[in-house]
């Protein structure tokens, strides 16, 4: 059996019609007719509402949000912060469980991140420390931090009621790293569309791909616009080069826009394989007492199940056995991952404020992702689940 992958990306076999479509056009630059198609349906993906879940009405104004592709995630992250006025001296609170890409935009900005731990239900940021860390910001410092960062790791949704509350009662805006979570939804509502602004990514190995590349959920029109402005070198309007303000070079190209039109006809599929797979996963692996899937604490969270998450249970759980149970899933073929390094254990961040609870560190010791993707089908799941009770019950 061929090596089965984390999560792989995976191809409709449209994609090459639309890039050839660019070539044929000579649109290969970073903007034309893939762009502005792909940001259409990106737009219309994130208005969708499951009327069956909607249960609450959190996501106000859905239906002006507007779309900004864009060459990374990371830069949505980052015109995201620009937008919301974060620069040097400020301070932006960050879920601390999470990939470095949440967190290192604020230090582009000359701001200061400062990190909040995680509750057990999401493994996203805890509602409760976040309205601590507020607090003790404002105690400490004398002002608000800028913005919130909540993310949906691997495609699970925040407890967005609770954080949405603290941000509009502080007044402090939420940009939602929705990098992960792509289609995943919240009462109905897509995630990326409850706070201000929210960041999608297409990396190589996201729910969808564009090779590279993401985009910035905006507010509205007049947002979009200035984002669009920030992310193509920030030229005013005069006949020549005129500058006032510092951009950045962050637009998405129509070559790899050409590779999201394609995603997006089988961005469904893609979505429902994943939480299919996580389904298969809870119940293959139930009688294995050793370990835990990760599942929505809620019925109104309806995670993508980008990837698949276990935890490791019981007195003998610890990152030597992660470590362990990796190698030997490894020699079999199928490649493992440990949870994110919280960002208040890199050594990149270790004088930045956090507010700790613990729980972050722990899954982190004892969580490990499983392969996910369109190209794990029944046959490489059986291979899997087989080697887990291979080993657990050895
Ligand atoms: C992938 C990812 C990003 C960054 O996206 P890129 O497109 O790789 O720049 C940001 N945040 C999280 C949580 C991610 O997983």
């Amino acid at each position: 059996m061929e090596k089965i992958y984390l999560c792989l990306a995976h191809m409709s076999g449209k994609e090459q019609g639309y890039i050839q479509e660019a070539f044929d056009t000579n649109w290969v630059v970073p903007l034309g007719p893939n762009v502005n198609a792909f940001e259409d349906e990106l737009e219309k993906f994130v208005r969708r509402v499951d009327e069956s879940q909607a249960v609450g009405s959190l996501s106000k104004g859905v239906d002006n949000k507007k779309i900004v592709a864009l060459s990374a995630g990371t830069a949505a992250v980052h015109l995201g912060l620009i937008m919301l006025g974060v620069g040097k001296g400020d301070e932006v609170i960050c879920q601390s469980f999470t990939f470095a890409a949440s967190a290192n935009p604020i230090v582009y900005q000359g701001a200061t991140p400062v990190f909040v731990d995680s509750e057990p239900g999401t493994y996203n940021i805890d509602p409760q420390l976040l309205e601590e860390a507020i607090k003790d910001r404002i105690l400490k410092t004398g002002k608000k931090p800028k913005a919130i960062i909540p993310v949906y790791l691997y495609g699970m949704p925040a407890r967005l009621d609770e954080i949405m509350e603290i941000a509009n009662r502080y007044e402090i805006p939420v940009l939602e790293d929705a990098a992960e979570g792509f289609g995943s939804r919240y009462k109905g509502m897509m995630c990326g569309t409850f706070g201000a602004y929210g960041v999608m990514s297409f990396n190589g190995n996201k729910m969808i791909t564009t090779s590279g590349g993401g985009a910035l959920i905006c507010p509205g029109e007049e947002a979009k616009q200035k984002v669009m402005f920030y992310a193509t070198q920030a030229r005013e309007a005069y006949p020549y080069y005129q500058h006032e303000k510092i951009g950045y070079n962050y637009r998405m190209s129509n070559i790899c826009a050409g590779i999201g039109r394609g995603q997006m006809t089988v961005a469904d599929s893609h979505i429902a394989h994943h939480k299919w797979l996580h389904q298969q996963y809870v119940e293959q692996l139930a009688d294995i007492d050793a370990i835990t899937v990760h599942s929505a604490p809620e019925e109104y969270m309806d995670s993508n199940y980008w990837l698949t998450t276990i935890r490791l249970e019981g007195e003998d759980a610890c990152f030597d056995k992660v470590l362990d149970v990796q190698k030997f899933l490894d020699e079999r073929g199928i490649e493992t991952r440990p949870l994110w390094k919280p960002m208040h254990l890199q050594p990149v961040y270790k004088d930045a404020p956090s507010y700790v609870n613990g729980v972050a560190e722990s899954l982190f010791n004892r969580g490990l992702c499983l392969p996910s993707g369109p190209c794990v089908g029944q046959e490489q799941q059986k291979h899997i689940i087989d080697s887990f009770n291979e080993y657990f019950k050895k």
